[in-house]
């Protein structure tokens, strides 16, 4: 656990709503965090790019550029801050559903601010805590005809590039820090969730579905995550 009283640690907020932006600085600077801000897309990209925070609030809905073309920029550029998605609920909510570029946590507006800091909390502990395995951090291993791109968070197979969320990475990176161990659901939740959260085990069963699809050429014949009955899943480099 590292301290998470503010201290040293940076976050950037991307909100065009003027309130609202305030009202989160002032949330975030009474927690002893730093705070920057900024009040359209490109701004707030090239002051991410520029300080490199450790927690970045994205608005989604922003003038310019908006929230996705600015993550995905951030993604690109291969920026490890963690991103905290602000979407207004409505149209959007698909999107943000469906976008798998590397959001750390969705808050549909209106949230109360204990709840954002909640949150922010919960992202800075899950990043310091973050299992340890291959590829931290960054670099790309093959797994059978999927090369995964730890820094892109993405996965290619068959010439075709599919996005990785960022609880898709934190799963592969235990799974591949715990090659061929029988892992339960239960510690999988534990050490890949973390205590904060309250996922059930059939959201590890989801996570694993996808997972497959991105990976093994033949999800319903699984090479490389292997259902283990009664228990949970073993992974297998080579299948
Ligand atoms: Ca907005």
């Amino acid at each position: 656990m590292v301290d998470l009283e503010g201290a040293g640690l940076r976050v950037l907020v991307i909100e065009d709503e003027e309130s609202l932006r305030l009202a989160l600085v002032d949330a975030l600077v009474a927690e002893g965090f730093e705070v920057l801000e900024a009040a359209d897309g490109r701004n707030g990209l090239e002051l991410a790019l520029r300080e490199g925070p450790d927690v970045i609030l994205l608005d989604l809905m922003l003038p310019g550029l908006d929230g996705f073309s600015v993550l995905r920029a951030l993604r690109e550029d291969r920026l490890e801050a963690a991103v905290l998605i602000l979407s207004a609920r409505g149209e959007e909510w698909d999107r943000v559903q469906g976008f798998e570029y590397g959001a750390d946590d969705y808050l549909v507006k209106p949230f109360s601010m204990r709840e954002l800091l909640m949150r922010v909390r919960a992202v800075l502990t899950r990043r310091a805590g973050r299992a340890p395995g291959v590829a931290e951090g960054g670099g790309r291993i093959r797994i059978g005809a999927a090369t995964v791109d730890f820094a892109a968070y993405s996965i290619e197979r068959d010439g075709t590039r599919t996005g990785l969320s960022r609880r898709e990475l934190d799963l592969l990176r235990y799974f591949l820090a715990h090659e061929n161990e029988a892992l339960d659901r239960l510690r999988l939740l534990e050490d890949v969730w973390g205590p904060d959260e309250s996922p059930t085990t059939r959201t590890i069963d989801q996570h694993v579905l996808k997972l497959r699809k991105k990976i093994e050429p033949e999800p319903e014949n699984p090479r490389h995550l292997i259902t283990v009955h009664g228990v949970g899943y073993r992974f297998q480099l080579r299948g």
